[in-house]
């Protein structure tokens, strides 16, 4: 049995007239990200945590932005498509942590659903999946309201002749 750690990190800029969604949970109708796809940095980070614990690129080398295909895509294709290519690898994924840095809005309330939601996309149990969100005490563009950045590792594990 061998081990292999991924780190995801995603950065969006706010735009007010589109949806805020974030793993895959309508947070609000207005006060979004905007984005070439739905611009759900949450789901990009964890793909792009599983592409680097599979050392197999990132996100954009899969899904470019200047790829029409993409453009408002629910960025559940982007999960599912990084699960297929760790399955095809032989590897099983033992947890996801994700950290979601912003001011607005407050996460608490949403972070259950969440939580469920993502774990539910990645076919693992809700205990391994954790969701923080914390503020950068107004300290730069995330203080000023202006993005959100999400972060996520992933731990995947590969058996026999994986390993
Ligand atoms: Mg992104």
């Amino acid at each position: 049995m061998s081990y292999r750690i991924g780190e995801g990190i995603d950065v969006h800029p706010f735009r007010e007239d589109r949806p805020l969604i974030l793993g895959g949970v309508r947070i609000s109708a207005q006060g979004g990200l905007d984005g070439h796809s739905d611009a759900d940095a949450v789901l990009h980070a964890v793909t792009d945590a599983i592409l680097g614990a599979l050392g197999a690129g990132d996100i954009g080398e899969y899904f470019p932005s200047t790829d029409q295909r993409w453009r408002g895509a629910d960025s559940r294709v982007f999960i599912t498509e990084a699960i297929r290519l760790m399955r095809e690898r032989g590897g099983r994924l033992e947890n996801v942590d994700i950290t979601v840095l912003t001011e607005i809005p407050k996460l608490s309330p949403h972070r259950a659903a969440m939580r469920e939601n993502i774990a539910a996309m990645l076919e693992i149990d809700t205990q391994r999946v954790n969701v923080k969100a914390t503020t950068t005490d107004k300290l730069g563009f995330l203080g000023r309201r202006e993005g959100l950045c999400a972060v996520a590792v992933a731990l995947l594990a590969f058996d026999g002749e994986n390993a």
